[in-house]
């Protein structure tokens, strides 16, 4: 055994358990295990998860915060203008070292695999070319999938989609788009079934930014769950954003979740960034501008909470902490049952893994041997707490560490007590 982390608790409410890992894989999960491995960490009472998992992300612009300006309004246009500005200015190399940052970043933070958006609206494809360098250095790490994203539309921007066909060529993974973004209703339909069709062709997966708009006779959520359906590609498209069902007559809607559930789509919203993004034309009441996340997992969707931003022309703030993304999340969808809670860890780890299709994810025996091992007792306690990470493993190997830091706040007892002491 090269690897025992003893006495954890797991997510799913297993207490005091060894975790028995063997050449990059678990091998045994149960109490008292009685074997001796070259390493073992005792977690004592605190929790072990599967790593964190980044649905939504957008690795070419992070820590870019500041150049060359502020987004003084706050709102997604400005965002959208400001990086307008900087995409001509921005070097390859410079792209690769704040990427490298933020990807050491997760690591610590116990975020290996994310799902980053490029920008393929450059013809030089620049950011997709750096990216890809990236992805290739980091593997060891962090699983990065790239969604070939054209920012500045499809019909919209010309070459866009030969722009997409030559980053997919180069090795990108999943085909992205932006219908709301193009120039009428009618465009953006044709541009989810245009790309679509491409990666149903392609074999690909679809992931889209979906209707991120306070619009509520924006269409595109039940274009692209029609022709999910009609190309029969369940459990491989994704939509996200979707933050236009925030405004939508809740009839419609009472048509729309099923027809999502139907065709199998999967769904990710970005807390942190609708709830400051969205709503900025209101007065008041402002709308919260983030999708309907419970009533979408109520009817069997699968629905995870993505990062999006970090530092970037469009979010000022950001640490690849998923545990304030799940935090804000939980807190905007009004999620405070504890099985909504639950949920909502559930939201940055395991349902984000399924959308991404990671391979052997979780902690049963015969899985990768990644984790996180946090300094909190459930993952309850963990949203609470948003504690510090004191081992990161990574394929069988401890890839960070961090000491505890908030003995004060931890009123929960461990390992199974409540209690104030
Ligand atoms: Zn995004």
């Amino acid at each position: 055994m090269d690897l025992i982390v003893r006495r954890a608790n797991l997510p799913d409410g297993n207490r005091g358990v060894d975790i028995g890992i063997s050449q990059g894989r678990i091998v045994a999960v149960q109490q008292g295990l009685g074997m001796e491995a070259a390493q073992e960490i005792d977690a004592a009472g605190c929790l072990a998860s599967p790593p964190f998992v980044d649905a939504h992300f957008h690795m070419d612009s992070t820590l870019t915060y500041g150049m060359p300006r502020v987004n003084e309004s706050g709102t997604l246009l400005e965002g959208i203008a400001l990086w307008s500005e900087l995409k001509p200015t921005l070097v390859q190399d410079a792209i690769i070292e704040r990427a490298l940052a933020y990807c050491d970043w997760a690591v610590a933070q116990g975020l290996l695999a994310i799902r980053s958006h490029v920008d393929t609206s450059d013809p030089r494809l620049l950011a997709v070319e750096a990216l890809l360098e990236v992805k290739r250095r980091v593997a060891p790490y962090l699983d990065l999938q790239l969604v070939a994203f054209p920012q500045d539309g499809l019909l919209r921007h010309q070459g866009a989609f030969d722009n997409i066909k030559r980053a997919i060529a180069m090795g990108v993974d999943v085909v992205g788009g932006i219908p709301h973004f193009e120039r009428t209703m009618a465009d953006g339909a044709e541009s989810v079934r245009q790309l679509c069709e491409f990666a149903a062709e392609k074999g690909l997966r679809v992931d889209m930014h979906c209707d991120e708009s306070d619009d509520p006779l924006s269409r595109h959520v039940e274009t692209l769950a029609a022709q999910t359906h009609r190309l029969g590609m369940a459990g491989r498209v994704n939509g996200s954003h979707l933050t236009s069902m925030h405004s939508m007559d809740n009839y419609y809607v009472s048509k729309l979740i099923p027809l999502m559930r139907e065709s199998g789509m999967t769904v990710v919203a970005n807390p942190l960034i609708n709830i400051t993004l969205q709503g900025r034309s209101d007065t008041y009441p402002k709308r919260r501008g983030m999708t309907r996340v419970p009533e979408l997992l109520a009817a069997g969707i699968d629905v995870a909470f993505g990062h999006d931003c970090v530092m970037d022309p469009w979010y000022g703030l950001g640490s690849a902490d998923m545990l304030d993304v799940a935090h804000m999340g939980l807190h905007v969808a009004q999620m405070t049952g504890r099985a909504a809670m639950q949920q909502c860890f559930d939201a940055v780890t395991a349902i984000p893994a399924r959308i991404l299709g990671l391979d052997g994810y979780g902690l049963a025996p015969g899985c990768k041997a990644d984790l996180v091992v946090l300094d909190a007792a459930s993952p309850i306690d963990a949203l609470r707490l948003r504690p510090a990470r004191l081992a990161v493993v990574r394929n069988g190997r401890v890839v960070s560490r961090m000491p505890a830091r908030r003995a004060s706040l931890d009123l929960s007892g461990r390992p199974d007590t409540v209690a104030f002491h």
